[in-house]
């Protein structure tokens, strides 16, 4: 390992050793050591949905509300098919390490994710201390926004045919008018995403920052192509005063000396920062 990489992660250490509470602000490059996609280009895309690139369909294109009420059985084919790899899908060692160091810290750990996996709550983490900025894939509401309901997926047990990319169970359907129901993911071109949930989960984020002293932001696997995250980040470092550890394979720069990147896999730099820090 090159000397500076090292310094850096001797830093990230010493950092999150004298933190009273860490922010965890994950992206897509979270999942990717566990084995999930990370749509990262249409060939990746592609290559995960083979029947979808046959149908001339990116991610942008399927994403969409639109793609329910025109092909709602690729739509919900691409959604099932996500929704049953992420429930079949073991968190990697990573989280583990991640609840070890919260253990540490007084206030103890909350997570900021665009990602829509459940992955974190399925590593133990506590549901209350998760914000879920795009939403949820466990989550259903109406897909025509005929009331404000938000409802667990747990009923839904999708029956995809992966060659085809198509649904082959009954779709979930609304409860109150019977239509189609659809996940509750803040899509491409979305107004009728319904947010409340999100919402109380950004309400609960807010009272654990109240209570957090020194806090650090580990931020993880998130690009500036969909730059919630990094938002986030960026937020939280001056409205919190919080240190940044910025873990990202290709665009790890950071905005000043006193943070750290690292142009690491999400895995790697844990698992290098927790070697320093059980040392320490
Ligand atoms: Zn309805």
């Amino acid at each position: 390992m090159p000397e500076a990489l090292r310094a850096q992660i001797d830093r990230a250490a010493e950092i999150i050793s004298q933190a009273g509470g860490m922010v965890i602000a994950a992206g897509a490059g979270m999942g990717v050591d566990s084995g999930l996609p990370d749509f990262r280009g249409p060939e990746g895309f592609w290559q995960a949905y083979p029947a979808l690139g046959q149908a001339g369909l990116g991610f942008m294109d399927v994403a969409n509300p639109r793609a329910f009420g025109r092909t709602p059985d690729l739509a919900w084919g691409f959604y099932g098919h996500r929704l049953a790899l992420y429930r079949a899908t073991q968190p990697h060692a990573g989280f583990g390490i991640l609840q070890r160091w919260a253990k540490g810290m007084n206030a103890g750990a909350t997570v900021f994710t665009s990602n829509v996996d459940g992955q974190f709550q399925k590593a133990g983490f506590d549901a209350e201390r998760v914000y879920e900025c795009h939403g949820s894939i466990h989550h259903l509401q109406c897909f025509n926004g005929c009331c404000d309901d938000i409802w667990p997926a747990d009923a839904f047990v999708p029956d995809v045919d992966e060659a085809r990319g198509v649904l082959r169970n009954e779709a979930p359907k609304c409860p109150r008018c019977g239509d189609l129901a659809r996940p509750n993911i803040l899509m491409f071109g979305d107004p009728l995403w319904l947010p409340a949930r999100s919402e109380a989960q950004s309400v609960r984020l807010e009272h654990w920052l109240a209570g957090a002293r020194k806090p650090v932001v580990i931020e993880i696997g998130a690009g500036t192509a969909v730059p919630s995250v990094r938002n986030f980040s960026q937020q939280m470092r001056i409205y919190a005063d919080a240190g940044l550890v910025r873990i990202n394979l290709d665009e790890p720069q950071v905005p000043s000396r006193d943070d750290v990147g690292l142009p690491m896999s999400a895995l790697a730099a844990l698992r290098a920062i927790d070697e320093v820090m059980n040392a320490l």
